[in-house]
């Protein structure tokens, strides 16, 4: 693996706001690459099994709400300090806190509504990683890398 690797999910206010290139674009040129991608929905069952360690919170039932609203988009994305750096690239929970020029800063509309999800560890993003996808659908990072130019046809 090049790097380390964290989980995100482009959440239902993103998608429904067609953020989701500008957010793809900013994960990439943020020097990540997506190893992992697909448009899917929570189920309300899969929702509070995701979110179990927020339940009994004030705001879970908003959140599991929320979540289960409308399409997502979920990527395992790869680099040196992904957990960290991903973390610094979308800005803090509260959008009205996030700083200028992240990704909740500039797509999220509320607290419940922010944009994204991030893992918060290596051991959680790799068990959030295995709760949407299975191994044959993350990629080698040097798999995605070009294929050399010899074995291509010139045209
Ligand atoms: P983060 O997504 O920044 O890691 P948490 O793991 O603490 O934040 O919370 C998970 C999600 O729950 C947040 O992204 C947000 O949508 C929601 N949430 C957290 N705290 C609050 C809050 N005080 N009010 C409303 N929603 C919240």
């Amino acid at each position: 693996m090049a790097g380390n690797r964290t989980f995100t999910i482009i959440k239902p206010n993103a998608v429904g706001n067609r953020n989701i290139g500008d957010i793809c674009a900013m994960i990439e040129k943020a020097g990540f690459r997506i190893v992992a991608m697909k448009m899917t929905y929570l189920s309300r069952n899969d929702a509070e099994k995701f979110y179990h360690v927020h339940r009994g919170k004030f705001f879970f039932r908003n959140l599991y709400l929320f979540m289960t609203s409308g399409p997502i988009v979920v990527m395992v994305l790869e680099k040196e300090n992904a957990v960290e750096d991903y973390r610094t690239l979308i800005g803090k929970t509260n959008p009205e806190l996030a700083e200028e020029g992240t990704i909740r800063k500039l797509y999220a509309q509320s607290k419940t509504r922010n944009a994204v999800h991030a893992s918060d560890s290596d051991e959680n993003a790799a068990w959030e990683a295995s709760f949407f996808f299975n191994d044959k659908e993350i990629m080698d990072a040097d798999y995605c890398l070009p294929l050399p130019e010899d074995e291509i046809d010139s045209d």
